[in-house]
């Protein structure tokens, strides 16, 4: 079971850059393929703002 529904993973893409989304179930953030931004989720909701997410260091 994912992080969020299905059918809103299928639709969400990076609020940056527009890239893909993978989903780190082990920390609750989506991580954007493409630039690395990491979105929180909390109880099922992304958090898709920008200035909220943060960057891996590295
Ligand atoms: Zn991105």
């Amino acid at each position: 079971m994912g992080l969020i529904d299905e059918r809103l993973a299928a639709i969400l893409v990076c609020a940056d850059c527009h890239g893909d989304l993978e989903e780190l179930t082990d920390e609750s953030v989506l991580r954007c393929v493409k630039c690395g931004l990491r979105f929180g989720v909390a109880d099922g909701i992304p958090n898709m703002i920008v200035a909220d997410a943060t960057r891996a260091a590295g």
